[in-house]
């Protein structure tokens, strides 16, 4: 539900700003992207009837066009291509048991001044991050936060140990290459701006540094627990959102968690619910 939400929330904003929106599916993971999870996707924002101008629009199109693992030489070229001569991408050959120690930390730079090929197996590549690399986060709604780099990752990963290209590596390339200037997402995610933002500035993509960033606050439960799809009782399938009833809960939970409200018809009525998502634009419209 929270990532169902989340899109709606996009999808109204940019609308009411005559903005164009790009559907991205990330699926650098083939093995926990499944074609479903991608079907599912594209269905369960068409039940709810959001709209994008860009992007799949059936899983067939996804993986012709889209699908990321198609890409990963271009993101691994990008990377070699652009990135500016003072700056160091280094090999790291610490397992997940010994980077597991640091859970939660920053990388404390065990392999930074260890020469290891780039090219040996069995490694990942990691931006050498100098001390006080700070990155400030401009955003609508947060204002502006300032973050040390050296605290929140160290030395992040550009390329994975599995050879797969990072994920701020490749969402940075795709936003990049697809003009995107304004980046919709949880405030759960904006340590990863930070980096993306970092990111950009070391492979000169200016384009990513002047877009603009709105990270809303989580959908949350009764109990205060944030919403995902991963927990159960809230995740809907396309079939579900064929179901009127189950179409209206979503749009009553976007009011709600929007601070938005219906207006009554007369006075005496009950407010009305919401039945399309085109209506809840109109609403949002009307502020
Ligand atoms: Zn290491």
């Amino acid at each position: 539900m929270g990532n169902l939400l989340s899109a709606l929330h996009t999808w109204v904003i940019a609308r009411a700003h005559s903005g164009s929106i790009l559907l991205r599916i990330d699926d650098l993971d083939v093995d926990r992207c499944k074609d479903e999870f991608i079907e599912g996707i594209i269905e369960q924002l068409q039940a709810l009837g959001i709209d994008w101008d860009f992007g799949p629009s059936s899983l067939s199109e996804h993986k012709s066009n889209y699908s990321q693992p198609n890409h990963f030489t271009y993101y691994l070229n990008e990377l070699q291509r652009k990135l500016g001569p003072e700056e160091k991408v280094f090999a790291c050959e610490c397992s997940r048991k010994q980077l597991g120690k640091f859970e939660g930390n920053a990388y404390s730079g065990t392999c930074r001044d260890k020469g290891i090929p780039l090219t040996d197996s069995d490694v990942s590549w990691r931006m050498l991050i100098e001390e006080n690399s700070k990155i400030i986060v401009s955003d609508f709604l947060l204002g502006e936060r300032e973050y040390d780099l050296r605290e929140i990752c160290g030395d992040y990963i550009v390329r994975r140990r599995d050879q797969i290209p990072a994920y701020h590596l490749v969402s940075l390339l795709e936003d990049t290459r697809n003009q995107i200037d304004l980046v919709i997402r949880g405030e759960d995610l904006l340590e990863s701006t930070a980096t993306q933002l970092d990111l950009a500035k070391r492979l000169n993509l200016e384009q990513f540094g002047k877009a603009r960033f709105l990270q809303h606050s989580l959908l949350s439960d009764e109990k205060g627990q944030k919403l995902s799809k991963s927990r159960g009782s809230f995740a809907l399938l396309a079939k579900d959102l064929a179901e009127d009833s189950t179409r209206k809960r979503v749009f009553t939970e976007y009011l709600k968690w929007a601070g938005l409200k219906m207006r009554a018809q007369s006075k005496n009525q009950p407010k009305a619910q919401p039945e399309t998502a085109n209506e809840i634009l109109e609403l949002f419209l009307e502020i």
